[in-house]
């Protein structure tokens, strides 16, 4: 059975008394990807290790980098209440008083392939219409699936009716708090050049 194959170096942390570890690991044979290797970072300073913390974006195989606690804190509760407010919205009797019209925009389509149409003019389908109409679903369950930034999109149009500065206001709302949420800075901090080399 192959084994993996580690290799590890050290950088100054960024207060300089101790390291940070960061070590790489890929499956021990000729033809390695650089998708198959997993890369990880430790803090070894203690008092480092309270103030910053090892971070990779989500779902990516890069190198972490390391950032403030207090960033990526503050980016996770800018998260937080997008969807809050995302939730809010489905909740809202406003969206109650909307989806039935979402539904009978639906459901009025007089053949499958209207009917999704009238889903891709409302983007409530990205779906081709070959995988659509394998599984074809009716108004109520298309107002259902909508979620809150739906809701404001189509709610703001013409079927938002009486609502319509409601959904407005509300689309107002929830773009701010989604730039609110992607402008929230991770900045990596700048590590000193290398140390020393461990290999494995
Ligand atoms: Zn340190």
């Amino acid at each position: 059975m192959a084994t993996d194959d580690v290799s590890k170096h050290a950088v100054s942390c960024p207060c300089g008394k101790s390291t940070v570890t960061f070590t790489a690991t890929s499956p021990d044979h000729a033809y390695v990807r650089e998708s198959q290797t997993h890369h990880d970072a430790e803090i070894d300073c203690v008092e480092c290790r309270e103030k910053y913390v090892p971070y990779a974006e989500p779902f990516s195989n890069s190198v972490p980098a390391l950032v403030l606690r207090e960033q990526v804190a503050a980016k996770a509760a800018a998260e937080q209440r997008y969807w809050a407010y995302w939730n809010e919205i489905k909740a809202s009797p406003e969206a109650d008083r909307l989806r039935p019209r979402i539904a009978q925009q639906v459901d009025a389509a007089k053949s499958k392939a209207e009917a999704h149409r009238v889903l891709q003019s409302m983007k409530l389908t990205y779906d081709s219409y070959g995988t659509y109409a394998k599984r074809p679903y009716g108004g109520e369950a298309a107002a259902k699936g909508a979620g809150g930034a739906d809701l404001v999109r189509i709610g703001s149009g013409v079927l938002g009716g009486e609502d319509q500065p409601y959904f407005q206001n509300a689309s107002v709302q929830l773009e701010e708090l989604n730039k609110a949420w992607r402008d929230s800075p991770i900045e990596p901090v700048v590590l000193q050049p290398a140390r020393q080399l461990i290999r494995k």
